[in-house]
């Protein structure tokens, strides 16, 4: 279930090839979003009031059902919901970052039929679905629904399963849909499951990886203009030196990233869960995470804290932007960029059309291995 997931935690290097061929659809961003709508279906709530929350950062949202809930006006105008702003099929994040400002505030707010309308200072129309908001309360113990999404409790065992130890028919997995379901929700919650009438042969286990899910991933067609690359770790080291505080903000909220779509007849629905700015157990940066498109609108922090954090973020955003931490390349035909994608933000931006059709092929390393590659040929060739 979480094939993809593992993959992408492992990843480390990306590759992108320019080849002349026409260029088509993005595969990730050609399928229909349905999980939240299916899962929520519980839930209908209606605003009967709204009133500006002190210190004047936030909006107070009343339900007609009894209760209130905060939402930080950055991240209601981080998430606005207009199609120019997010992309509803292929849940994705359009509003470029650059968009977002510390003093964001609106100019009017308005109860509608379905939710709330803001214009924004800037002269933005947003609208908020009365639903949408309610499943995204800044209310940390109101999440239980993603948690799940993210990954199931743990059903403890002890000797007491040799008596009852779940088992999953072979064939059925392959041809029912629920069944694989069963057989992927027992592997996770339980840890192990035995799975029968498997022919006899190479190639079932095979087969049933595949089934579970893709194992290579090669993605992402589309425009190439120049490649905008960033050093986030430089730019992180100097945000620990002259803003501790908005640093440590940054090192120590969890925030969700989402991923869905499709890739060839595989569906994915990817949550990872971790700090923009990830630290190694001895402090030193591991990992930036800083996906505009694909960080989720669930945040599963306080309001307070969500405001703080995205103070942080714009702040840590001004210097990933700043010319003093980026460089420019334009891939030419047979070119193929390599970049540690654990560190270094990658951009492209556009180009015209006076310049032919370009498509961009991508393709994720693991780290592991290519360390592992390069242990190996340094041992080999009496360098180490
Ligand atoms: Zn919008």
């Amino acid at each position: 279930m979480y094939a993809r997931q593992a993959l992408r935690a492992a990843t480390g290097l990306v590759r992108w090839a320019a080849v002349g061929v026409p260029t088509a659809p993005c595969p990730a961003h050609t399928t229909l979003y349905t999980c939240w709508r299916a899962s929520s279906s519980s839930v209908s709530a209606a605003v009967s009031s709204v009133t500006p929350h002190p210190p004047s950062t936030s909006l107070q949202v009343f339900w007609k059902g009894g209760g209130s809930d905060v939402y930080p006006y950055l991240w209601l105008r981080d998430n606005c919901q207009c199609p120019n702003c997010f992309h509803s099929t292929a849940f994705a994040r359009m509003i470029p970052l650059d968009h977002l400002h510390p003093n964001t505030s609106p100019k009017s707010v308005q109860v509608s039929e379905t939710g709330v309308e803001v214009e924004w200072t800037d002269g933005h129309l947003a609208s908020y679905p009365a639903d949408w908001l309610h499943q995204r309360a800044f209310d940390t113990t109101r999440h239980t629904h993603q948690q799940c999404l993210y990954k199931l409790p743990k059903k403890l065992w002890g000797s007491e399963l040799s008596q009852a130890l779940p088992t999953a028919s072979f064939p059925r997995i392959m041809a029912d849909d629920a069944a694989l379901l069963n057989f992927l929700t027992a592997v996770e919650q339980l840890g192990v499951v035995v799975v029968r009438g498997m022919r006899e042969g190479v190639g079932e286990i095979e087969r049933l990886t595949q089934r579970v899910g893709h194992l290579k991933v090669t993605h992402y067609g589309g425009d190439g203009g120049d490649n905008l690359l960033a050093d986030a770790f430089h730019a992180a080291s100097h945000l620990r030196q002259h803003q501790r505080q908005h640093y440590h903000m940054l090192t120590d909220t969890i925030v969700d990233f989402e991923d869905i779509g499709t890739q060839g007849s595989h569906q994915y629905h990817a949550i990872s869960r971790r700090p923009m700015i990830q630290l190694d157990h001895d402090g030193s940066l591991d990992r930036i995470s800083f996906n505009q498109m694909v960080r989720s609108s669930v945040f599963q922090v306080g309001v307070e804290r969500a405001t703080a954090w995205y103070n942080a973020m714009l702040a840590f955003r001004d210097l990933v932007c700043h010319p003093q931490y980026q460089i420019k390349y334009k891939l030419k035909a047979g070119e193929m960029l390599v970049f540690d994608n654990l560190r270094v933000l990658h951009g492209r931006l556009g180009y015209t059309s006076s310049e032919g059709a370009r498509h961009l092929e991508g393709a994720y390393w693991a780290w592991d291995e290519v360390r592992s590659r390069r242990r190996v040929l340094s041992t080999k060739l009496g360098q180490s």
